[in-house]
């Protein structure tokens, strides 16, 4: 393993920090300010808020031969880009006409993605790949805007094309990345500019495949954020975002509910995966890996201290760290009257699962039934159907499940105990408590969720420990993150 480069820190602004000039000029004065404390940040940003939104409506029109409407839209997002640029750099002659290069740039990677969207209208197909190409813009042209804002801003900076270092295989929509690869393009690409003191910016979410443009996922910048960092063997990542952190719940249901200052990666990755927005469960394994700290912190917030994502968490007083809710799901009931679960049942299920690509939440088993979790309604028709070969199968939707986590549930008798009565009122449909031993979740209606969270953060934080929870902040700053 190479050596700890502790001077690097990743910084990874998601949409709304890069949404419009006023937040491009908070995410440079951040940026500058960690320069000043001696660190060499490397800047990843997602595209402009709600950009990749409006880029797969334009696709997805282009691709319907809606050719006009795929037009409109790139054409706003082109005015919006524009704009941005017009009102953050300033146009003299003494910067060498940086503003006007800039535009160039801007109206270029527009035209280039009008052509793409003519050309998809005039199949009438819209393919994988090429609506990754089409989501690539967001990315592509945020990063552009943000190298020219740095430069105007005395912060030497040089824009790096991330589809030439995010190597990855050819999963569109949701590629894999290739972290060998990865690791050897950073170190000729990355390395030279950090050496001379320059900040490397590129786009999150966007890679390549043999030239051809991938995309990690949705959310996928918080995992370029993690390569990154992982690569290179980063002191720290951050991920900036609108909220102040990870919270004990979410503040717009319980306003009590207080940062968390120190979290363990696997709690973060079960929150992560149970709802919480804050954060990609992904970007914590290259982190994990080469056990890197990760802050996600809040860009309209700089100064609070946010949450520190570590390996090691101190000790907490209370069981749980946080409470998480995942709504809209559907839960199916499977059962094998004969088969009595005989050996190879759960499997013949679970592949059936596998084959249409549905993730399962949540599995609870009894003598002679199976009910699972899924949060894709899509395929359940087709999975029903072949399910009801060996089975008897129905489905129910609109349930939630809430999820608290906690490293300190470990070994905690009488835990659920207090869970439950303090949730009595609720009908509660399945339990379970992962083999992690971090987290206990159960099933509920979607209508019980508000209820549920307040009843469990009174009886779980109405005395937080100190050490762990921010209590002398009082109520957050709430802002529904967008990222
Ligand atoms: N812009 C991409 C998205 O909205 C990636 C990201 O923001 O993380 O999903
Ligand atoms: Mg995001």
């Amino acid at each position: 393993m190479s050596t700890p480069r502790r001077h690097i820190v990743v910084m990874k602004f998601g949409g709304t920090s890069v949404e419009d000039a006023a937040a491009i000029r908070r995410t440079t004065a951040i940026v500058a300010g960690r320069m000043r404390k001696g660190l060499s940040p490397i800047v990843v940003v997602s595209a402009m808020a709600k950009v990749t939104d409006t880029l797969l409506a334009a696709a997805a029109a282009a691709g319907r031969n809606a050719r006009e409407e795929a037009l409109q839209l790139s054409h706003g997002l082109r005015a919006r880009h524009l704009n941005a640029a017009a009102d953050l750099i300033s146009n003299s002659a003494a910067d060498g006409g940086r503003l006007t290069a800039l535009q160039l740039q801007i109206q270029h990677e527009f035209d280039t993605l009008d052509d793409l969207l003519r050309g998809i209208a005039a199949v009438g197909e819209l393919t994988a790949r090429s609506s990754d190409n089409v989501v690539s813009f967001g990315e592509r042209i945020s990063s552009l805007l943000v190298t020219s804002v740095f430069a105007d801003h005395s912060i030497p900076s040089t824009h790096v094309d991330a589809r030439t270092v995010i190597l990855t295989d050819n999963h569109y929509g949701k590629a894999a990345p290739q972290e060998s690869a990865i690791e050897a393009a950073l170190t000729e690409q990355i390395l030279p500019l950090i050496d001379l003191n320059r900040v490397p910016v590129m786009g999150g979410f966007i890679g390549s495949c043999n030239g051809i443009t991938t995309t990690l996922g949705r959310g996928g910048s918080d995992y370029t954020g993690a390569l990154v960092g992982g690569g290179l063997h980063a002191g720290a990542i951050e991920i900036w975002t609108d909220v102040d952190g990870i919270m004990t719940t979410d503040p717009r249901i319980v306003p009590e509910a207080l940062r968390v200052k120190t979290i363990s990666f696997e709690e973060a990755a079960e929150l992560a995966y149970f709802g919480a927005k804050v954060l990609h469960p992904a970007t914590i394994l290259p982190a994990v890996q080469k056990n890197i700290p990760v802050y996600v912190l809040n860009s309209r917030n700089p100064e609070n201290e946010g949450t520190r994502i570590t390996a090691t968490p101190p000790p907490c007083a209370s069981p749980f760290k946080s409470i998480a809710a995942k709504r809209k799901l559907t839960i199916i009931d499977i059962v094998a009257s004969r088969m009595l679960l005989a050996h190879g049942f759960l499997k013949s299920i679970f592949d059936v699962f596998d084959k249409y690509e549905c993730a399962i939440d949540m599995v609870s088993t009894s003598e002679i039934s199976v009910s699972l979790t899924v949060d894709s309604r899509e395929a359940l028709p087709a999975i029903c159907a072949e399910l009801g070969k060996i089975a008897d199968v129905k489905y129910e939707g609109n349930k939630a499940l809430i999820c608290l986590v906690g490293e300190d549930i470990r070994g905690q008798a009488g835990i659920s105990g207090q869970v439950f009565s303090s949730i009595s009122h609720i009908n509660v449909r399945m339990i379970s408590q992962g083999a992690s031993e971090i987290n206990m979740s159960f099933m509920i209606n979607e209508e019980d969720v508000d209820e549920a969270l307040r009843s469990l953060h009174r009886k779980f934080f109405s005395n937080p420990d100190p050490n762990i929870f921010d209590v002398a902040a009082g109520p957050p700053s709430t802002n529904p993150s967008s990222d």
